[in-house]
């Protein structure tokens, strides 16, 4: 029983108001691949260029990545993605989105992946990720995907089908409004749980994250911290992390599910600290206990109502 992966696998070049980045890896499916791997090994599905540095691939193999789901097409360029984030660093314009790769992806679902009980859509083509799906002879136990306004603004109807058979959506609050078309939150969370999910995690940045089920609704912070370097990858770190502990303890109560983005919170708190998956491959185990601890004192209170 495995826990597949699916999303892009990429070149960012990234601005912030502090530095500037050059081509660097990065990818939805290669954040959450460095932290899922934290928690449980992973089937990866994706595709990259013949220009996508073989020794980011063997690194990931190292790290418990089984990569037979990943396309290498030699003569091709990878998926390109540049941004430029505001001052406050929550909100970014993506300035170039270059497909490549990703234009034609036809993603083949491998034999030894057949055992998916878990199965994290990292952000992708809507048709590509309900295509590996339906590759999917028996559906996984649970189905997360996330997405962004960018397929809301190119492809709101293949969103709205893929969207319709998952169990866990994953959007930030501008793109659960836009989704939505309703602006309080809780209002835009009861629209897209009519759309077919049972379970929404709204991300909101260094405001952390909201998980809606039914009527219920937890909220997680995010840590404050004193300098945020680079947000990119944030919300895949995020989505890795929950998936992980997910497929780790291979409980998928709403419980389980409130737990899960305490730790998807603090792992996405250490992606930000460094460009690209820097600070990823830099943690420890120990390093992400004691970051969840610092979580549980923050959200920690005793209150006495008599
Ligand atoms: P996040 O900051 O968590 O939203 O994710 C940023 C990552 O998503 C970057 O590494 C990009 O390469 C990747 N990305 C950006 N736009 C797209 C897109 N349209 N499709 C797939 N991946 C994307």
């Amino acid at each position: 029983m495995s826990l597949v992966v699916v999303g892009s696998m990429a070149f960012d070049a990234i601005e912030t108001p502090f530095g500037k980045s050059d081509k660097i890896v990065g990818g939805a499916a290669t954040y959450i691949a460095w932290c899922a791997t934290n928690f449980t090994p992973v089937k990866q599905i994706s595709i990259v260029g013949g220009d996508f540095p073989a020794e980011e691939l063997s690194a990931l193999k190292a790290r418990g990545v089984d990569l037979e789901g990943v396309q290498i097409k030699k003569e091709e360029k990878s998926f390109f993605w540049s941004g430029r984030y505001h001052m406050d660093m929550n909100s970014r314009d993506t300035l170039i989105t270059e497909l490549n790769v990703l234009a034609n992806f036809e993603p083949k679902v491998p034999e030894s992946y057949q055992d998916c009980e878990f199965l994290m859509l990292g952000n992708l083509v809507p048709s590509v990720q309900r295509s590996v799906i339906e590759q999917l002879r028996q559906r996984p136990k649970l189905i997360v995907m996330d997405t962004m306004n960018f397929w809301m603004d190119t492809m709101p109807e293949e969103l709205e089908k893929t969207i319709a058979m998952v169990d866990v959506l994953m959007v930030n609050d501008s793109e659960a409004r836009q989704l939505s078309g309703q602006y309080s939150l809780v209002k835009a969370a009861a629209t897209i749980l009519r759309m077919g999910p049972k379970f929404l995690v709204i991300k909101k940045g260094e405001h952390g994250a909201l998980l809606f089920h039914d009527n219920k609704v937890f909220f997680a912070p995010a840590l404050p911290l004193e300098e945020v370097f680079d947000p990119t990858g944030a919300g895949d770190t995020f989505a890795g992390g929950f998936i992980g502990h997910l497929a780790k303890t291979k409980d998928i109560s709403f419980e389980n599910m409130k737990t899960a983005i305490i730790i998807g919170s603090a792992l996405a708190s250490f992606c930000v600290e460094k460009f690209g998956t820097t600070k990823l491959r830099e943690i420890s185990a120990n390093d992400i206990t004691e970051r969840i601890e610092e979580f549980v004192q923050l959200v920690h209170f005793d209150i006495n109502l008599q």
